[in-house]
């Protein structure tokens, strides 16, 4: 789960790490408010889940209170496109009214579930303010990793040999190493997968504030912080997605126009590939997981094509406690609620009740393709794409 920046900072801030004074409206008067309050020169922020804000023009530094109002009315109730959404955009509902802070130097600090470290790595770099993926392309030896062991934790010499290694001045290694510290904490404590500080700011009279925010929240362990349920906003995410989350179906938006539904996570890494292979993209990555019912399938059909980027579907079933019967009458129920919606299916089926399902589905009157194996799958595939 991801969270917007004022709420990253609200919990940065229980952990003693510093940041701008502050606060958020969602509404142009409000704003202005915020700013009278804070002297008049602000930094208005879009709140959205997205980063690259900046560059898009959902950051703006003004001098008065009037230009934060008017700036916060320009930029409420659009949609924020930058370089982290789709071109359709975030919602801006809220955003972050800040004191200007006067920046002497922008670091990058960050920690993340590395599955090749299997553990957290903490990543820093005296290159901050800018995209993170941009110095390790152009400036590798910039980027300091720590990776920290799991049963002992993030161990004082490591928070020190980060500090060390930005080449700060003396007097702020105690600082750092210490923010270092209490951004471990946070990240333990709230079962993060990310937590990031980009730009971590050095202001001119030597103070340090995390001065933007990002974390995210490992959705499997959401159950025992029922505290950061009220975090959650919707709004933000692929419509898609939500759905999906609803009906416990495991489905990531993707950038193609093949959508796959399967059953099993790597047989649905295996069908990507076969849409790869058969000159496409994948639309999505869905799998339905083993225990669905009719409904279920049906709901996994609706959410592929709720994607309108979706021209194709491909079904991959493996059937073993999933029946593919069952499987079969759940997309023809859902052709049928919505023939409109529908899209040409290649389906592969195979295993428990394997030819009732493929016999359900050649009766159906939908437009079906029953292909034999993924290289069939793979054929039927192109052959779908070169028609269109
Ligand atoms: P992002 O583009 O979504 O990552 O948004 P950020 O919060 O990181 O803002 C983009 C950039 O605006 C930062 O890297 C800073 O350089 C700049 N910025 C943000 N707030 C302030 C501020 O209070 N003072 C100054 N001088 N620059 C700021
Ligand atoms: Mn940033």
């Amino acid at each position: 789960m991801k969270i917007h920046e004022y709420q990253a900072k609200e919990i940065l801030a229980r952990y003693g790490v510093p940041i701008p004074k502050g606060g958020v409206a969602d509404s142009p008067e409000a704003a202005k408010k915020l700013a009278e309050d804070l002297g008049g020169s602000v930094v208005v922020k879009a709140q959205v889940h997205a980063g690259g804000r900046g560059k898009a023009g959902g950051v703006k530094l003004v001098s008065t209170a009037d230009e934060a109002g008017d700036f916060a009315r320009s930029i409420l109730g659009t949609r924020l496109v930058t370089i982290q959404t789709g071109p359709e955009g975030v919602p801006v509902r809220k955003v972050l009214v800040e004191e200007t802070i006067d920046v002497a130097d922008e670091l990058y600090l960050a920690m993340l579930i590395d599955g090749a470290a299997e553990g957290v790595v903490a990543i820093a770099s005296e290159a901050g303010g800018m995209e993170i993926e941009q110095v390790a392309e152009e400036t590798p030896d910039k980027i300091l990793r720590v990776a920290v062991d799991p049963v002992l934790g993030l161990q004082p010499y490591q928070g020190r040999r980060l500090a060390y290694g930005l080449n700060l001045k003396p007097e702020l290694v105690g600082p750092i190493s210490a923010l270092v510290e209490n951004l471990y904490r946070l990240f333990q404590e709230n079962d993060c997968s990310l937590a990031e500080i980009n730009p971590l700011v050095i202001t001119s009279d030597g103070r340090v504030l995390a001065v933007d925010a990002k974390l995210t929240i490992d959705d499997e362990a959401m159950f025992r912080h029922k505290d950061l349920d009220g975090l959650h906003d919707p709004e933000q995410e692929d419509a898609g997605e939500v759905e999906a989350r609803k009906f416990d179906i495991n489905y990531v938006k993707l950038d193609g126009t093949v959508g796959c539904i399967v059953n099993g996570a790597g047989l649905a890494m295996a069908t990507m590939d076969v849409v790869l292979s058969g000159g496409a993209q994948p639309a999505n990555f869905l799998d339905i997981g083993g225990g669905a019912d009719e409904d279920k399938v049906a709901n996994a059909l609706r959410i592929v094509l709720m994607d309108s980027d979706v021209e194709l579907v491909l079904i991959n079933i493996f059937g073993g406690i999933l029946r593919c019967d069952m499987a079969a009458r759940g997309f023809v129920q859902r052709g049928k609620a919505d023939p409109s919606s529908m899209r040409p299916m290649v389906v592969r089926m195979l295993g428990t009740n394997a030819e009732e399902g493929r016999k359900t589905l050649q009766d159906s009157g939908l437009d079906v393709t029953l292909v034999e194996d993924l290289p069939g799958a793979a054929e039927a595939v192109r052959a779908a794409i070169d028609h269109a």
